[in-house]
């Protein structure tokens, strides 16, 4: 007779190239309609990562083959040490910035294109924007932001940067004329951007989540290739940040190189095909 329980999938990390580093939990300029951070009534929240607990988890990681660190949140550069830590995680390896592109202009772009300088390795933007269309894109992301997001893309390729803009596919549509559409709002602007300018991953619904399916078989996850740390501790992926359910250990000296696929994130992770938050180098090639 067949076992009918369902086991939950094991995923086992291959490698921990993804060092994902969350500089704060809840502050962010916007709130996104779609967005799978439950953001508090309250404001004025200080839960930002010290700049100590930055450097002891690289110290921690030395002997893992780092390729890219990335400054997540709510907003990464909302933290007030941001440069800081941008300077410390630089003399280890590459950098990429998750951001909601408000908080770059010209200034700020000639600024980061100094401190790339002064390090060997390269600084690399991923910047939200949702939709070719104006009204669409603010919709979910608010008044004003599709204007902020075209603004931080001129100063940043002015500056000589090769911003990736992600979509979050919340309307759900042909990811082809997507790119297709954006590009030639990108080259209207002066950037002639190429397929690898651009990652759309599907929208993590928080109110009607899918189950995992009993066999259902998995691509290429982001923690299998990455772990995030908070102000709380080393997580899985940054889905899962200061989740139970993602909790891989304290910190980096000792922590769990295998995870359990339990939850609705999982699914969405497993039907986006690609990792939905680790660079994928692929497309460079
Ligand atoms: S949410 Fe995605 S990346 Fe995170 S543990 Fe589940 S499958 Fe892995």
């Amino acid at each position: 007779m067949k076992n009918a329980i369902f086991q939950t999938p094991v995923c086992q990390l291959k490698e921990l190239n993804n060092l994902f580093i969350e500089l704060t939990e809840k502050n962010c300029n916007q709130h996104c309609k779609h967005c799978y951070i439950n953001f508090p009534l309250n404001k004025n929240i200080k839960d930002f990562i010290s700049p100590d607990t930055v450097k002891s988890a690289l110290n921690d990681t030395k002997n893992e083959s780092i390729e890219c660190i990335y400054l997540t949140g709510a907003e990464p550069m909302t933290h007030p040490d941001f440069n800081l830590i941008l300077r410390t995680c630089l003399k280890r390896s590459n950098v990429c910035i998750f951001t909601n592109a408000t908080f770059i202009n010209e200034k700020k772009a000639r600024f980061l294109k100094r401190v790339e300088d002064e390090s060997s390795y390269e600084i690399i933007f991923k910047l939200s924007i949702d939709h070719y269309d104006e009204v669409k894109n603010d919709n979910i992301r608010g008044r004003g932001s599709y204007r902020q997001t075209i603004h931080a893309v001129k100063s940043l390729v002015k500056y000589g940067f090769n911003p990736i803009l992600c979509i979050t596919n919340y309307y759900k549509e042909d990811k082809k004329i997507l790119i297709q559409e954006l590009k030639k709002v990108c080259l209207k602007y002066g950037f002639n951007a190429s397929d690898s300018n651009f990652t759309i991953n599907l929208w993590h619904d928080k109110n009607s989540p899918e189950e995992i399916l009993p066999d259902q078989k998995w691509e290429s996850l982001d923690c299998e290739y990455g772990r995030i740390l908070t102000t709380k501790g080393v997580y899985s992926c940054p889905f899962l940040a200061n989740d139970h359910r993602g909790r891989c250990g304290s910190d980096f000296r000792d922590f769990a190189r295998h995870n359990t696929l339990e939850t609705s994130y999982c699914s969405t992770c497993i039907n986006n095909k690609e990792k939905l938050f680790g660079i994928n180098y692929k497309l460079f090639e």
